[in-house]
């Protein structure tokens, strides 16, 4: 049986150039880039080239690039480096309810030391209100903190808009990108973001390799000590072979941005159109239109997300329950629950996330397989009122139909 994977927020497979590129650096191409002889001299120009190709892919400049480990990484960094270099400005920052866990928990252990957070509100699309964040801003806010897209939802942040509020008020703005690059354009003077972060294995690189971006001028306190690798800001020996994949990564993940977008959203759109009108009582969560091409995130009354995914998976059917680092756990997603949605709805809820591999025939048999799989499940369901009830799902919440 074919398998299907539409689990592309949560990692993505590597792309063939991707690997054609970086195989030689796991091979004969085996120097230090730090060494100054010939077999680190071949190695640096790779990794000096991936640099340009991660910095072109957001309009930065390479010098404004360091590479790190994985999004999590650079999520660290960019919040731990900056309370600690704007101490004697102040400890004020200012992020969401709904960022991923390497902003929020880096946000909740910042608050054990002495920090201030505030975690905005969403709406019932998952959308931050500006007023609110203006309102937030303090003598002592040192940063705004705000994911360019949501990984659970595909909600995208008015991005412009608060580039614009940090720019007025001099607040630095990091904003976690790993899941808006190459689904839509992210360009980092455009969004007025002082640091920018993306991950590799969410771009068709390898797990173990991302990148931060570093606006020039911004000071960061690095919290890896011991090398002067990246100019200092990041100590430890390159990991060469994921830099030159996460340099081409980003090279394709830009390329035909428009063209890409427009096939994932048509095939996204099919999906949703296609399981909305054989589903009854389903509800899409995040924003009707301003969200990314390629996510859906969907609920199922009166079915737990857990045995839907389980239940597709045994039909080779991969998808998630909200984001692969908090499935597993019972805890109902954060990102839902800000955005108001009933437990039982949030317990119920499944990520499709689409990938440049995901064909039209992927769709079509997730749409033949998947409604009779809810049914079932539904028809063992304790709470599942059957044609008794009607109720019909809106946004934010379930009401009953008149
Ligand atoms: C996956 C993801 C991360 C973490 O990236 P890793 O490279 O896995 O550490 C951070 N933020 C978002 C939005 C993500 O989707």
């Amino acid at each position: 049986m074919k398998q299907i994977y539409l689990d592309n927020n949560a990692t993505t497979p590597i792309h063939a150039e991707v690997f054609d590129e970086m195989l030689p650096y796991l091979k004969e191409q085996f120097g230090n880039p730090s060494s100054v002889h010939w077999a680190g001299r071949a190695v640096r120009g790779a990794v000096e080239h991936a640099r340009e190709q991660v910095a072109q892919a957001i309009n930065a400049s390479p010098a404004e690039i360091v590479f790190t480990a994985c999004g999590s990484e650079g999520d660290n960094y960019a919040i731990k480096g900056t309370v600690d270099a704007l101490k004697k400005k102040g400890n004020h920052i200012i992020t969401t309810k709904v960022e991923h866990p390497g902003v929020l928990e880096v946000c909740t252990y910042l608050e054990k030391t002495g920090c201030e957070v505030t975690y905005l509100d969403v709406d019932e699309n998952g959308m931050i209100d500006l007023a609110e964040l203006e309102a937030a801003i303090t003598e002592k806010t040192v940063l705004i903190s705000i994911m360019w897209a949501n990984n659970e939802t595909g909600t995208l942040s008015p991005i412009r808009e608060i580039g614009e509020i940090a720019k007025k008020h001099k607040i630095r703005f990091h904003s976690d990108a790993v899941q808006a690059l190459g689904k839509v354009p992210v360009d980092v003077q455009d969004g007025n973001v002082d640091m920018l972060v993306l991950s590799g294995h969410k771009i068709g690189a390898p797990k173990g390799v991302g990148a931060i971006y570093v606006r020039r001028g911004t000071k960061l306190t690095p919290f890896m000590h011991g090398g002067h690798q990246e100019r200092h800001r990041r100590a430890g020996t390159h990991n060469v072979a994921g830099i030159v994949a996460m340099g081409k990564a980003c090279e394709l993940a830009v390329q035909d941005l428009d063209t890409k977008a427009e096939t994932l959203k048509k095939l996204r759109d099919k999906l949703e159109a296609g399981i909305v009108a054989a589903v009854p009582e389903t509800l899409v969560n995040g924003h009707p239109t301003e969200r990314l091409p390629n996510t859906l995130n969907i609920s199922f009354a009166y079915i737990e997300g857990e045995s839907l995914l389980l239940n597709l998976d045994m039909k080779n059917i991969a998808a998630s329950s909200g984001s692969a680092c908090t499935s597993g756990s019972l805890e109902p997603s954060h990102v839902l629950g800000a955005m108001g949605v009933p437990v039982e709805l949030a317990h119920s809820s499944t990520r499709f996330s689409l990938g440049p591999e995901t064909t039209d025939e992927d769709i079509d048999f997730v749409l033949q397989e998947l409604p009779p799989i809810v049914q079932r499940l539904r028809d063992m369901s304790p709470i599942y009122p059957g044609q008794d009830v009607k109720t019909q799902c809106c946004t934010g919440n379930c009401c009953p139909v008149e």
